[in-house]
Order: structure tokens, then sequence, then C-alpha cells
């Protein structure tokens, strides 16, 4: 596996380009604003009329343009709008503008790989793809360190395309913790993977049902929360720091005989079954027809859940109880009058 460090990149590549970032999320403000840190002079943010995120990209001093006529004006289009929205979006405001022989970038591979946007024959198709969240991105960089990328090119008219990749790739802060080479394949499948079955669903819901199961028992949802949530983050610094073994140091003996003996009741052979069965959704394509079918009729049970996981009681004691803590609060990563 080769993996690239800002040593094998030339950030003057990116530098001369006119580098147009559609949306101004999670993704789209870090990738903005770290190219503009990093020398880039021609930034502009490609919004719809009337978005919420225009006041946002204006109050740092981005550019800002409608979509068509960004496309138009720009070397590489950067899309970062959310994943089920961007067939549209190359249909309707990029493919029809787009110059020819320019790039087309993503921060994931979804669309490409499930073939949702065929790109024009014409045009250099890459992806670098953080391995973190957008905020993250954003704060990392601003302290000096980057968040790992993936590197993967799905069309390469120009013979160009890695050099330019590559270069976005260290604009943005990747350089300095490394640029892995991959395919739009393997990035796609593996980052849905890590998202449902670990990052993101697996320890979401390991995380309430600790909770519940304690409050259930008659605990105080006070203890439920820290035992169960605000700790997760104390543990996981140190893995990410050391690795497991480092984390095993910290703890106590106890803990760490737990870890070994109950660990692997929690995470049994049932759960271990169903993985298998996710990620055979996720390479089969049923689990993006599923998501795609649930976007045209607009979200309805997308949205429920995540009702109901606002009013999940754990969200509301972690309220009252990080109030208490104001230090959590400064520098928030999320500021969502900001990014
Ligand atoms: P987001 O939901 O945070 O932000 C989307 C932005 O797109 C918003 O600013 C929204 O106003 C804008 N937008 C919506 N419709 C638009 C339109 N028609 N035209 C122009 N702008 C429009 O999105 P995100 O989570 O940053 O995801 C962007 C991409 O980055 C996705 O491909 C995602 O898979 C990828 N990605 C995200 C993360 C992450 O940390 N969130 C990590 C890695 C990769
Ligand atoms: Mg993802
Ligand atoms: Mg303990």
């Amino acid at each position: 596996m080769r993996v690239y460090y800002d040593r094998d990149a030339d950030l003057n590549l990116v530098k001369g380009k006119k580098i147009a970032i559609v949306g101004y999320g999670s993704q789209g403000h870090a990738h903005a604003l770290n190219l503009r840190d990093s020398g880039v002079k021609d930034v502009a943010v490609a919004l719809r009329a009337g978005s919420a995120s225009a006041k946002k990209a204006a109050g740092e001093t981005l550019a800002v343009m409608p979509v068509a006529e960004a496309a138009r004006w720009a070397d590489v289009v950067m899309v970062l709008t959310p994943d089920e929205l961007q067939g549209h979006i190359y249909r309707d405001d990029l493919a029809p503008n787009m110059r020819q022989g320019t790039a087309l970038a993503f921060a994931h591979g979804f669309n490409i790989h499930f073939k949702l946007i065929e790109p024009r024959a014409d045009l250099d198709v890459f992806m670098i793809a953080p391995k973190g969240p957008g905020h993250t991105v954003r704060s990392e960089y601003a302290r000096g360190a980057g968040v790992p990328c993936l590197l993967a090119i799905a069309q390469d008219r120009s013979g160009n395309t890695q050099d330019i990749a590559l270069s976005y790739g260290a604009a943005i802060g990747g350089g300095r913790a490394g640029i892995i080479e991959t395919t739009f394949r393997e990035e796609v499948e593996t980052d849905l993977f890590g998202e449902q079955v670990v990052l993101c669903g697996g320890l979401v819901e390991l995380i309430k049902a600790g909770y519940e199961t304690l409050v259930e028992a008659g605990y105080a949802p006070e203890m439920a929360y820290f035992e169960c949530l605000h700790e997760v983050k104390l543990i996981v610094d140190l893995i990410y720091e050391g690795g497991i073994a480092n984390m095993n140091y910290s703890i106590s003996n106890t803990a760490e005989y737990g870890e070994y003996t109950r660990g692997p009741r929690v995470i049994g052979p049932q759960v271990r079954e169903e993985l298998k069965h996710i990620l055979d959704d996720i390479q089969t394509g049923r689990f993006a027809r599923e998501w795609m079918l649930e976007n045209q009729v607009s979200q309805p049970s997308f949205k429920a859940m995540r009702g109901q996981l606002a009013a999940h009681p754990i969200e509301e004691v972690g309220k009252r109880l990080r109030e208490m803590m104001p230090w959590i609060g400064r520098n928030r990563l999320v500021d969502r009058a900001r990014n």
C-alpha cells in the first residue's frame, strides 16, 4: 500500500487552479478554509440560491457563487454536498457547465462506485477522502496537524490527475498525516462498513444499550451517562494515542480482566455473523438502493429515527451534565452558527 506525504506533493499545482467547493457543511467548510490557509487564492464556495450556509462562508471572506456559475469558472470542482443529492447536482448544474478537461472531485466514492453519477468522459475524476469528520479536518489543520486521507482515481484524461489529487490532499492537511492510495470501490465499502458497524452504528447502539440497562436496573441516569457515554472519549483517547495495549496500561487490572472475559460475550458469534450480512448488503449494493429509495420519498423513516434519537433520555441528561463542565464546550468542534 502506497502512502504519500507533503514531500511527495507539489502544492503549487493546486495554488495555480480555480477550485470550487460545492456545499459548505462538515467537509465543505474544512476543505475551503484549509485550501485558503494553504495559499490557494482562487477558492469559491458554490451554493444554492438562498442557502443558509452562504452567510457562514461569506463570514470567512470566501467567495460564494451559484453552482452552475462555479462549474463554468472552476478548474477543479469538489462535490461536498450530501451524497444523496450529488446525482441531481451533477446532472443539473455540473455536467452542462464544467469546461472540457477540468476535474471533478469527491470526498467519498458513493455516487461514482454505485453509478449514480457517470461522469463526462473528458473530465478527470478523483477522490480525496479525509478519514475523519469535517470539523476535525479543520481543527487538526488549524493546529498544524492533519487527518489522513484516501486518494483514488476514477478517470485520468489529463494524465495529471494523480498529481492534482495529491496536491489537493496536501493543501487540506492530509499530507501531514498520510495520503493512502486506494480505489473508489475499496473506499466506499470500507467507509460504509466502518461507520455502520464500529464508528456510528455499533458505538451509538452500545452506548444506548449500556445506559438503558443501568437505568432500567435502578441506577441513576447521571451515573449511567458518565459510565457509558462520557468515559468513551477518555478511553478512545488512550487507544488513539498508543493502541489498545496503551489503554490497557492505563486502566486497572480489574477493568482489563473484565475486557478480556466479558468483551467477547458482548460481541459474540451472533454479532460477528451479522457483521458479515452488513458487509454483504454494502458489497451487493443493497444498502445503497435502500438509502436512495428512502431519499426518493423524502426520508420519512430517516427523519423519524433522527427525532427518536434526539428525544432519548441520554441526550437530555447529557445536556444537563455537560453544562456543569463548561470546558467541554470551549473551542467547540461543532458550532452550528459558524460551521
Ligand atoms: P453536510 O450535510 O455537512 O453539508 C452539505 C452542504 O451541502 C451544506 O452546506 C448544504 O447547504 C449544501 N447543499 C445542499 N444541497 C445543495 C445544492 N443543491 N447545491 C449546493 N450546495 C448544497 O455534508 P458532509 O457530511 O460534509 O458530506 C459531504 C461529502 O463528504 C459527502 O460525500 C460525504 O460522504 C463526504 N464525507 C463526509 C464526512 C463528514 O465528516 N461529514 C467525512 C468524509 C467524507
Ligand atoms: Mg462515510
Ligand atoms: Mg469504571
